[in-house]
């Protein structure tokens, strides 16, 4: 079905991304994947070329574009490639962004958006903590006053980007007995002492992602870290959780469709008992499934996406589109590592990995099970 959402504009930045891309990233996706994570140089070719900073401000090196579909094109072309590629580079410009330029300060701005433009300065966002991650209100991490500034001390887990970033948003409590309303978010810069990383986590998939566990010792923090306002920080959280969850849902149909569509090719070339096996009427009748559920999903999201661009969709609607794509994500991956044989469960192969790197859509971000709660919550029940 053609999808009506993007102009010629969009498509010409869809355009360099894949030249990029092909460039300067699938070349050396093993690389990344033995690095366990993305160099500093794919950083600062993704932002010469302008792909990092597209909601920033002119004046501070951006793309200074409000029309969201910018975005999405180029996190289309990213999960093509890669759904770690698509999530490192996608907590950066699309998830850390609104809050370093809707949330800070003018000199916060001058200090921190330049280098988020050009990819010298890899951002962060750290909610999760070892004791949970689902109760984002029950957070541990402590952010005391200390004459004017603030002093941190806690630990997150599971961070992407957490093995590179020089900036992590950082939630922390900073009233005890004030709940979610006493939450606040801190801009932790790479270097200041008691901050440090631990180990970058041996995950299922996604392994060129240095997702890692990031530890806070007295860290002695000045009152200008503070982003937003004090404990304002799980409102500003759940305001931009919209964009992260439809840019989840983005990333997650773009990936199944890619992947889909090479299982298509290789269904036509792979011969079994003399024939395809794609023309075997199971295979056939699964892969007119899986395209129907793909092209389904793909309509509902770019709803959503326009809606998002409009300023008017809900934190019920993107919810449904994020767990509902992380469904079909992953039903229609598994049953391509199936139609792919044996060759389908070989890590050289891209199904493979495309197929685990898939498995923690249905988690993070809020996992199926909170959308659905969200969701029921908002049925009245
Ligand atoms: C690869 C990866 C990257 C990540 N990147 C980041 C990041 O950059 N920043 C960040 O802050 N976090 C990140 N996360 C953390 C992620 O958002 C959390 O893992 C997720 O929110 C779930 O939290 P949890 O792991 O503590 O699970 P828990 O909260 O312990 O939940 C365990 C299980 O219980 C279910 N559950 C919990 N509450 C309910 C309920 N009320 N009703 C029904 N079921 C429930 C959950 O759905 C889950 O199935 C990442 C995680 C992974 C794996």
């Amino acid at each position: 079905m053609r999808r009506t959402l993007f102009t010629d504009e969009h498509e010409a930045l869809r355009a360099s991304a894949r030249a990029f891309l092909d460039r300067h990233v699938r070349p050396r996706m093993d690389d990344f994947v033995a690095a366990h994570g993305l160099p500093r140089d794919v950083w600062t070719e993704a932002g010469k070329q302008g792909l990092l900073g597209l909601s920033v401000p002119e004046e501070y090196g951006g793309g200074g574009t409000d029309d969201w579909r910018f975005t999405v094109v180029v996190a289309e072309e990213l999960s093509k490639v890669s759904a770690a590629l698509s999530s490192c580079i996608g907590i950066h410009s699309d998830v850390v962004a609104p809050y370093l330029v809707e949330l800070t300060t003018p000199e916060q701005k001058q200090r921190w958006l330049p280098g988020f433009c050009t990819g010298d300065l890899v951002t962060a966002i750290a909610m999760t903590e070892p004791s949970g991650g689902s109760d984002l209100a029950a957070l541990r991490t402590t952010a005391t006053r200390d004459g004017d500034g603030w002093v941190l001390n806690g630990s997150k887990t599971f961070i992407t980007n957490g093995g590179s970033a020089d900036l992590v948003v950082v939630a922390a409590r900073t009233s005890p007995d004030k709940g979610a309303r006493g939450i606040t978010l801190f801009g932790v810069e790479w270097g200041t002492p008691g901050f440090t990383r631990g180990r970058v986590l041996d995950k299922v998939g996604q392994t060129e992602s240095d997702t890692a566990e990031l530890f806070f010792e007295d860290v002695r923090l000045p009152a200008d870290a503070v982003i937003g306002q004090v404990d304002q920080g799980f409102i500003h959280l759940m305001e931009r959780l919209v964009q992260e969850r439809v840019g989840a849902a983005v990333s997650n149909i773009a990936h199944a469709r890619q992947i889909l569509q090479e299982t298509l090719g290789y269904v036509k070339e792979r011969k079994a008992f003399g024939q395809p096996v794609g023309s075997f009427q199971h295979n056939k009748f699964k892969v007119a499934e899986l395209v129907t559920a793909v092209d389904v999903t793909q309509a509902f999201v770019d709803q959503c996406v326009l809606a998002h661009c409009a300023g008017e969709l809900s934190a019920v609607d993107a919810a449904k589109a994020k767990w509902w794509s992380a469904q079909v994500q992953n039903d229609v991956l598994d049953e391509c590592v199936q139609l792919y044989g044996g060759y389908g469960y070989m890590n050289e192969y891209r199904v493979a990995r495309a197929w685990r790197d898939a498995r923690v859509t249905k988690i993070w971000a809020g996992s199926n099970e909170i959308m659905k709660e969200l969701i029921g919550r908002d049925l009245g029940l």
